[in-house]
């Protein structure tokens, strides 16, 4: 669906698949990054390295120094001449090396020089002989003048080849090396990374703020005891956990009534953030009222509904404040995803596209939903028209992922999900999956 198919009125076409409208939120995040890429120092931020975990990178990450810094053994063991050491015969032991001291040699002919991991290689040695590929035997005494001098031997059954178990002088990168790009997402890898160049912080983008209203007349908060016909609203702290896990920091508004009035003072309240999630009030029922208040707010719909089960009746909106300027436009464009109300509706279509949206809005360059490939340890059957999408448990104790589903009550069913650990894709057209099949997991 291209944005010329924006409509600013509610409309019911046939429904995107799946694949089209993770397609159009893509397309979106996109942009996105696109605006991050051009976007200068107001958005950006520099944070210590211990608080730097889940961070998105802002500019690159450049090698302060050659990486190593010098040729370096990989092993404990001995530096040598391959082509000597090949022959199998002693090699006197010249000296000693550890890992901190300064480079040694040179290595005199038909002679071994020992090394610890970490240490730097003695000049004219081409190859580390490791330890355990030794045999300790007497000093050729013609060479070691002296009857107790250490001697060893590569061990008849190994081969040595010229360069073994050394790491070259920036082979691993060289000074002024671009080694991550902005858009990097900054884990335990990224910081050692930084750590070994120097970097004591690191710049990276402004979280994006996320407002979470949930909506509707039977919702109390948390603390409150429920009356007969009322629940918990679990879904503002389940989506601000998955907020958070993106890489965007939630503002949980307060829960709105299912009345114009209430709907349309918190949409104005909510706007204030970079994207906005609202739950419930977008099916078909009667106090459903959550997309004539979108379009009262001047949001414009990408759709309105997508054939995925559970989730189908998840709405993608876009908000844009007047502009001539396309670039401003593109950049005061603010997007909405009203979620279902159940539950796990609310979770799968965050998974599936909210989670995507924010991860670029965070300045992420990959941003898709994580998909990965399990066997079925079971028999499903199931009706096809819907990509569903069913809470599962996969284990990976065996050779290969293994899923199973959990057993629920529906999209209501937050146990159930508790219980699982992934969502079990059925394609739109199966009928039946049987035991062993491939098949698609979403994780979270
Ligand atoms: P709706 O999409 O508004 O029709 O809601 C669908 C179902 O989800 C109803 O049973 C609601 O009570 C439930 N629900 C809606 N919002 C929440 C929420 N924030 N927390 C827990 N359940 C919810
Ligand atoms: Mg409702």
């Amino acid at each position: 669906m291209s944005p010329a198919r924006l409509s600013s009125r509610l409309f019911s076409p046939a429904l995107p698949g799946f694949d089209e409208a993770a397609a159009l939120v893509t397309s979106c995040a996109a942009k996105v990054v696109r605006l991050h890429t051009g976007q200068r120092s107001s958005g950006i931020e520099r944070v210590r390295l211990n608080q730097a975990i889940g961070r998105v990178l802002a500019e690159p990450l450049l090698a302060d120094a050659e990486q190593p810094p010098f040729a370096r053994s990989t092993r404990d063991g001995f530096a040598c001449r391959a082509a000597e050491a090949s022959t199998h015969r002693p090699l006197s032991v010249a000296g000693t090396t550890r890992a901190g001291q300064a480079s040694s040699g040179p290595l005199p002919r038909g002679a071994a020089w020992e090394i610890m991991t970490g240490a730097p290689i003695p000049s004219g040695a081409d190859a580390v002989i490791m330890l355990e590929h030794t045999i300790e035997s007497g000093a050729p005494a013609e060479e070691s003048g002296a009857a107790s001098a250490r001697a060893i031997r590569l061990m008849p059954s190994r081969t040595i080849r010229k360069g073994e178990n050394i790491v070259g002088r920036g082979a691993q990168a060289h000074k002024g090396d671009k080694l991550l790009p902005p858009g990097s997402l900054i884990g335990a890898a990224q910081i050692a990374l930084a750590a070994s160049c120097g970097s004591n912080s690191l710049p990276v983008f402004l979280r994006p703020r996320v407002a979470i209203l949930s909506t509707g007349d039977e919702l109390v908060p948390i603390s409150s005891t429920p009356g007969p016909s009322q629940i918990r609203n679990s879904s503002s702290a389940m989506l601000a956990a998955m907020v958070t896990a993106a890489g965007a920091d939630p503002w949980i508004l307060p829960i709105a009534r299912d009345t114009a009035e209430s709907l349309d003072a918190a949409l104005a309240r909510a706007r204030a953030a970079d994207l906005l999630l609202i739950t419930g009030g977008v099916s078909a029922g009667k106090f459903d009222l959550v997309e004539p208040a979108l379009i009262r707010a001047g949001a414009r719909f990408h759709f309105t509904g997508v054939r995925i089960q559970p989730g189908k009746p998840l709405v993608f909106a876009e908000f844009r404040r007047g502009s001539t300027n396309p670039a401003q436009n593109e950049s005061r464009t603010k997007y909405c995803f009203g979620l279902p109300g159940n539950p796990v509706s609310s979770a799968v279509t965050f998974l599936l596209f909210a989670a995507p949206l924010i991860a670029a809005l965070a300045g992420r360059r990959n941003f898709g939903p994580r998909f990965a490939l399990a066997h079925l340890a079971e028999d499903v059957k199931t009706k096809p028209g819907l990509t569903r999408f069913l809470p599962a448990t996969c284990t990976f104790a065996g050779s290969e992922p293994s899923v199973a589903l959990v057993p629920w009550q529906g999209s209501g069913d937050l146990a159930a999900m508790a219980r699982a650990n992934c969502f079990l894709a059925v394609p739109e057209d199966a009928h039946r999956l049987r035991p062993g099949t491939t098949v698609r997991i979403l994780l979270p």
